[in-house]
């Protein structure tokens, strides 16, 4: 620990916002997954001033800043690896304004995601990104991983609904990017640089956010199909019948099996995989939609098609949905899951040739995700958790994110590089494309002392 930094941070933003003891460390002292963090000191800001004055400091003593919103991220970003203080935004958790007529909202990072869409939606308004994690995350975690969710095939990831924002640089210096208006292209685009940065180049500390009507009316429907082909093929004939649902979410053979007994509706014999298709839109807008959808279902051998019209129906699908990480953690002892996207055409090859890997590697390969983004939850599991399982894992997804690559797709949807996939960054990004990002990282923290060790080496 340095202390001579400490004793400076303690007298110039207030002792009470800096944590050295064990209780307060070890509250902030993991993420989503199960790596290990050594942080020695826990900074718990409450204004954009203390955020700055602490990177000031920083920079002086060049001691490592992590930033932190509720430590849901699933690679690993909000981990301290060696050593240096964990910067937590989360008593930075005000809406600060909510602007019908602009339709804008001005909030701090640590508010939790969900809360602010109960808001919005009692004022009639709407913030449609929504992890899976939304009643845990954050805004300010949400951004600095561009996070997507369900309904995200409609409507967009985070980023396609950040206008503006305050950020803290590792200077210290404070700066605005982006604009509170629908369009500026005024100068490079630094906004969209900080969005997704998984804090390596900015801590955001103020956030914008456009907003658009509540829908007035949500229908969920759940389709049950024989195999992923019909699946893709429904999507293709929604298409030519002009039908844009709000969420394509899907479940294949194997997470079908532990559906049963929690959802409230009957699995049909002989189906693989199950799609859950919300409609959002006017009642007749919607009302309308649900013939042709079945008829499109039907068409492509849709074995039923329920109807979850109300809300407590609704809410007890996405409950499952939104839990299939845990359902699926209590049933074994090993899962590594990874989020890659392949174009949606090339999915079925995807589902195939991954249940190969996974016996290759004697696994069982959970497969589940926001299907309308060609975004699958790909996940290996074992009953049994070893040294060997861990290096087993390591090599069938090395082999999974070679297929991904090889099908034209990425091996990050949503849940960014930070440790977990560092190694193989190099795969998919070119050797020129690593150092210009490499020297914009320079360009931001020269010092290399904000979120060091994430993304690249
Ligand atoms: C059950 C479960 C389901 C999930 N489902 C989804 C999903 O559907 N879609 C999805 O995208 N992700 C999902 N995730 C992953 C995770 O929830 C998201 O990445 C989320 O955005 C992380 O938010 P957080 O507040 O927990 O951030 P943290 O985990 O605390 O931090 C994540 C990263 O953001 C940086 N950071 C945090 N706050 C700031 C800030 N104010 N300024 C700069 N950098 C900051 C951290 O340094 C770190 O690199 C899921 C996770 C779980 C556990």
């Amino acid at each position: 620990m340095n202390v001579d930094f400490i004793a400076e941070l303690q007298q110039q933003i207030g002792e009470k916002f800096v944590y050295l003891t064990p209780e307060k460390i070890d509250q902030y002292n993991f993420d989503g997954t199960d790596r290990p963090s050594n942080p020695y000191a826990i900074v718990e800001p409450e204004t954009t001033a203390q955020v700055s004055t602490l990177m000031k400091l920083a920079s002086k003593y060049k001691v490592p800043v992590i930033p932190r919103g509720t430590g849901t991220g699933l690679t690993g970003g909000a981990l301290a690896l060696n050593g240096g203080v964990v910067l937590s935004l989360l008593k930075l958790n005000k809406i600060l304004s909510i602007d019908p007529v602009n339709m804008i909202a001005t909030v701090q990072p640590g508010v939790i995601t969900q809360e602010l869409h109960k808001i919005l939606e009692e004022k009639g308004l709407y913030y449609p990104p929504d992890p899976s994690s939304y009643d845990a995350s954050c805004i300010g975690g949400n951004i600095a991983e561009d996070a997507g969710g369900p309904h995200c095939y409609k409507y967009g990831t985070t980023r396609d609904y950040i206008l503006e924002m305050e950020v803290v640089l590792a200077s210290g210096e404070i700066i605005r990017t982006g604009v509170k208006t629908r369009k500026g292209v005024v100068g490079y685009d630094i906004h969209d640089l900080i969005i997704g940065c998984e804090g390596t180049l900015g801590i955001v500390t103020e956030i914008t956010i456009r907003l658009i009507p509540y829908p007035q009316k949500i229908t969920t429907l759940l389709a049950f199909f024989p195999g992923i082909e019909d699946v893709v093929n429904m999507m293709a004939g929604l298409s030519k019948i002009r039908v844009v649902p709000a969420t394509m979410e899907f479940l294949d053979a194997e997470c079908l099996k532990l559906l049963k007994g929690r959802i409230q509706f009957t699995i049909p014999q002989d189906t693989n995989v199950l799609t859950i298709i919300e409609l959002e839109g006017d009642n007749e807008h919607v009302d309308a939609q649900i013939e042709p959808i079945g008829e499109v279902c039907f068409e492509n051998n849709g074995v039923d098609l329920f109807i979850a019209d109300t809300s407590q129906k609704r809410n007890s699908i996405w409950t499952v949905r939104r839990q299939f990480r845990e359902i699926i953690k209590e049933t074994v002892k090993y899962k590594r899951a990874e989020d890659i996207v392949v174009p949606i055409s090339r999915i079925p090859e995807f589902i195939q040739k991954s249940n190969a890997i996974a016996e290759k590697y004697n696994f069982v390969n959970y497969n589940y995700g926001h299907l309308g983004d060609g975004n699958i939850h790909c996940n290996m599991t074992s009953l049994e958790k070893t040294a060997e399982t861990l290096e087993r894992g390591t090599r069938a997804f090395t082999e999974i994110f070679h297929l991904t690559l090889a099908l034209g797709g990425t091996i990050s949807g949503e849940h960014g590089i930070g440790i977990t996939k560092l190694p193989f960054v190099s795969l998919e990004l070119s050797s020129e494309s690593t150092r210009l990002q490499k020297e914009i990282k320079k360009i931001f923290d020269p010092l290399n002392i904000l979120n060091p060790g994430k993304i690249f080496e």
